[in-house]
């Protein structure tokens, strides 16, 4: 389920999206702006995490299991998916930039963009990965033996 939770970045009203001010965009017809009821301003309304209770703004989108997303602050990112998709990769304080190099050399290596890693958790994608690796380098030798068989074929 995604937050339905908004906070104004300029009096730090905190309220629904259904109490907030609704227009159409002036400038795109189907688009809405959403104004803050308090302050009215416009613009300046951000998504709240959607943990009970609190207010922090949304900076983590992590997958879950029915195929949504969870919106939620750092420090409610929910452990049951494991780490966030690396194309999301969750700028806070506990995830390093080598953290996110290795999500990115997973999702490179299993061919998605890290849902394997959410899926699965990351100690199986880091054997798996091995594995893969493994068998790449396996099919090179035999790659190989068969191109130095080929070439000293005698000619003629
Ligand atoms: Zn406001
Ligand atoms: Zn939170």
């Amino acid at each position: 389920m995604a937050t339905n939770k908004l906070i104004c970045e300029e009096c730090d009203w905190r309220g629904t999206v259904d109490s907030a001010l609704h227009a159409q965009n002036p400038f795109s017809a189907d688009e809405e702006i959403h104004g803050c009821p308090s302050c009215f301003t416009p613009c300046h309304l951000v998504f709240a995490c959607e943990h009970d209770g609190c207010w922090l703004e949304v900076s983590c989108g992590t997958p879950t299991h029915d195929g949504e997303y969870a919106q939620t602050c750092g420090k409610h990112r929910p452990v049951s998916g494991s780490l966030p998709l690396a194309s999301r990769a969750c700028v806070d304080d506990e995830m390093t930039e080598s953290d996110s190099d290795l999500l990115n050399l997973l999702a490179v290596i299993h061919g998605d963009g890290g849902h394997y890693v959410a899926r699965h958790g990351l100690e199986k994608a880091v054997e798996d990965a091995k594995r893969i690796v493994n068998r790449l380098k396996q099919i090179e030798n035999m790659a190989l033996d068969m191109m130095s068989v080929v070439s000293s074929k005698p000619r003629g």
